[in-house]
Parts: structure tokens; C-alpha cells; sequence
């Protein structure tokens, strides 16, 4: 009958409007507004991240790490959440460089600003006791925090086989996997495709690892030999 028509109708208008609202309030936005914010994010990124390279021997701009870490959220949540791709992009603004909390909140709204902020360590602590805190902290985060440590994490490895940073020994480059397995291990169990992008990277930097240690005995061997 009409009547229920139009009261069906009403509800489904009624309930779309309320998933909208309740979206906002999760800080769902819209795909043009998405668009937006990203391209200014990036750009914030950039400029705040200016002068800044990566620890490896090709040195690259910082920004390209941030760039990873936004493209494999996107990736693997296909689009579907702007607001961690964005905090992808502006995840170490505050740790590394002159961005407050505030400016983030006032530039990209309050969930992007909390999002980095869960990421964030508090730099005022000695490093090791930092790395200790992301392992005993990171099963706390939120659910869109521990997806970025994960897609962090996966970037850090690949580039640190891909370009090993300055000075560093191939054990200490073994305890950063097994520091960063620790602290994914906490995070995991969202994503299966970031999981696996993880544990892929994982296992290329164990081999890469064994690789590069076979191949310092090799040569400590031919020294002596000789
Ligand atoms: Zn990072």
C-alpha cells in the first residue's frame, strides 16, 4: 500500500542521513573533499619534510618514505579510508619535524591530528627506551594507527634492504627486523594484504641478511687465505 511505500521511504531517507552524520563523526569524508586533502597533504609533507633524506646510501627525500607508507595503506584498504592515507602522508610531521599537533588538527581536522599523534614518539626519551615503548604501547593504538605502524614498518625494511643506511652492521640491521617483527606482531590481524606485505618484506631482508653475512665470511676467509 502507499502508505508503507512512503514510510519505507522515509526511513530509508532518515536512515542515509543518519550513516552520514555518523560518518562525518568517524571522519569519513567525502571522495571530492578526500581528493583535496590529499594533494594538500602531500604538499604539506614536502614542505615540511624539505632538506630531509632518508639513513640509506642513495639518500633519498624524505618524502619519498611518507609517499610509500600513504601508497600501501591505499592499496591495501583500495581508497576506501582517505583519512589513513592521509595520515600516511603526515605520519612523522610531528616526530621529525617544526608541525604541532594543533596545526594538524586546524590544516586536516581532529582524526587526521590523533591519528599522527598515536604514531608519534615522544622524542624527549633516550632511542632505546623509545623502541621499547612502541613494542609495550602498540597493542593499545587504534585500529587505524596500528595499520600505519604496519605499513610503516614494511617500508622501513624494504628500503633498508634496498638501500642499506649509512654504517650500519648487518646485525644491527638483523635486530631492526626482529625489533620491527615485534612491534607488527602487536598490530596485526586487520589487513591480511598489509600482514603479508610485512611478512614478505621480512623474509626478502632475513635472505638479504644471510646474503650479505655469507658474503663478509667469504671475504674474511679469501684475506686470510692469502
Ligand atoms: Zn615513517
Amino acid at each position: 500500500p502507499p502508505h508503507t511505500r512512503w514510510v519505507t521511504k522515509g526511513w530509508l531517507r532518515f536512515s542515509v542521513i543518519i550513516r552520514f552524520k555518523r560518518n562525518c563523526n568517524r571522519g569519513v569524508i567525502s571522495m571530492s573533499k578526500s581528493i583535496v586533502s590529499l594533494a594538500r597533504a602531500l604538499d604539506f609533507a614536502a614542505r615540511k619534510h624539505t632538506g630531509q633524506t632518508r639513513k640509506g646510501e642513495l639518500a633519498e627525500p624524505y618524502v619519498n618514505h611518507v609517499a610509500d607508507v600513504a601508497s600501501l595503506l591505499a592499496e591495501v584498504t583500495n581508497g576506501r579510508d582517505p583519512i589513513l592515507v592521509i595520515g600516511g602522508l603526515l605520519h612523522d610531521t610531528i616526530e621529525d619535524t617544526e608541525t604541532t599537533f594543533e596545526e594538524l588538527k586546524a590544516e586536516f581536522g581532529l582524526p587526521v591530528a590523533r591519528l599522527v599523534q598515536e604514531v608519534t614518539d615522544d622524542k624527549s626519551l633516550p632511542k632505546e627506551e623509545r623502541k621499547k615503548l612502541q613494542v609495550s604501547h602498540a597493542g593499545s593504538k587504534s585500529r587505524r594507527a596500528k595499520l600505519l605502524k604496519i605499513a610503516d614498518k614494511t617500508s622501513n625494511l624494504r628500503s633498508m634492504i634496498a638501500s642499506p643506511p649509512k654504517g650500519w652492521s648487518t646485525e644491527r640491521m638483523r635486530e631492526y627486523v626482529n625489533w620491527s617483527t615485534k612491534v607488527v606482531k602487536k598490530c596485526r590481524g586487520y589487513n591480511l594484504e598489509l600482514d603479508n606485505a610485512f611478512d614478505e618484506a621480512k623474509a626478502a631482508a632475513r635472505v638479504s641478511l644471510q646474503r650479505r653475512a655469507k658474503a663478509r665470511t667469504g671475504a674474511t676467509t679469501k684475506r686470510r687465505k692469502r
